[in-house]
């Protein structure tokens, strides 16, 4: 686990403590708060805040006074009918916090998401911990040949042992500089040391970082549909799972229309719409007389689940 014992601590003191409040608490989530969930080698991501639930999406989309007395289903059908059409703001009334620790390069793609509000670890300020992420050899893959963003085959026997040496050599030796250059670890007196400012600027892209993420529900089910999609790198995909099971405890009614309607659905143009009523009405129809062009066509068989 990539916590200190101090960092641990800190956590079951947080979880120890309890307040009583009359604002609305969801328990599963309350029995995941803080808690560090595991991802890749290093990383990890926490909730450590969190405002609102299903209710409160139900409350804002009726406007009403109190909690309501209307039945889940009846509230959870209205939360799906708001996901369908795309009625997006009372999704906006639950906001939630994350604490992420995450590879550089992970970061950058993360940080795109320009709707969060973000808190990064200063190394302006302190000194990153020597922890570089190093794939799982399953995760080691070659350049894919027919997606240019995407990986093929893992790599095997030799290759796989020598880019994984390298990665580990390449991180570690760029570490070892930014400490020599800092000078603050068993310090050379006759040296002033580099700023930390400067001197974090020759590490890997593997080197982790942390932050504070905070987003609110409709702009963090566009992260998610984003970054859990099979189209994602691995590793920011790695993440965005962590954080639907976290969005599973918290908003049940919420996720459970997400993943019907934006993760497990498909979108289609008109001209595939029209293609798939010449289909479904025994008609054969071939790519070229589809009038689709061949991504098109490839994309809407793998929706369909047919061969291209
Ligand atoms: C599979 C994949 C591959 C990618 N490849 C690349 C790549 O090769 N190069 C690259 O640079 N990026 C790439 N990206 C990043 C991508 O282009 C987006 O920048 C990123 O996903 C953030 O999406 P977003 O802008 O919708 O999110 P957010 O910044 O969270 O914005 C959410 C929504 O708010 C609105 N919005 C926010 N800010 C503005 C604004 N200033 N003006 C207008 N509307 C705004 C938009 O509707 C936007 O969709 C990739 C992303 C994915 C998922």
């Amino acid at each position: 686990m990539p916590l200190t014992q101090t960092q641990a601590d800190e956590i079951e003191a947080a979880r120890a403590a309890s307040a009583e409040t009359r604002r609305p608490t969801v328990p599963a989530l309350e029995a995941m708060l803080f808690r560090a969930m595991p991802v890749l080698d290093h990383g990890f991501v926490r909730v450590v805040d969190y405002m609102g639930d299903d209710a409160a999406i139900v409350q804002a989309a009726r406007v009403s006074y109190g909690r309501g007395t209307r039945r889940v289903s009846e509230d959870a059908g209205l939360i799906r009918y708001l996901m369908r059409h795309r009625h997006s703001t009372p999704f906006e009334m639950c906001e939630i916090k994350y604490h992420v620790k995450l590879p550089i390069f992970v970061a950058r793609q993360w940080i795109r998401h320009r709707t969060a509000n973000v808190n990064e670890y200063s190394a302006r300020y302190s000194i990153l911990d020597r922890e570089f992420y190093i794939p799982a050899p399953e995760h080691l893959a070659a350049q894919s040949t027919d997606n240019r963003q995407g990986r093929g085959s893992v790599l095997q026997g030799e290759e796989a042992a020598h880019v994984l040496a390298l990665l580990r050599e390449d991180a570690t030796r760029t570490y070892d500089h930014y400490a020599e250059m800092l000078n603050e670890d068993a310090p050379d007196p006759d040296r002033q040391g580099l700023a930390r400012e400067l001197a974090r600027m020759n590490l890997t892209l593997n080197t982790y970082t942390q932050w504070y993420w905070k987003s609110d529900l409709h702009n963090l089910f566009h992260f998610l549909s984003l970054r859990a999609d099979p189209h994602a790198q691995y590793e920011i995909r790695a993440y965005a799972e962590a954080m639907l099971a976290t969005v599973e405890a918290w908003v049940p009614a919420a996720y459970g229309a997400f993943r019907d309607y934006r993760l497990g659905a498909a979108t289609f143009s008109a001209g595939m719409l029209a293609t798939l009523r010449r289909m479904l009405s025994g008609e054969p129809v071939t790519q070229a007389e589809s009038g689709l062009n061949k991504r098109e066509w490839a994309e809407m068989m793998a929706a369909l689940g047919r061969p291209a």
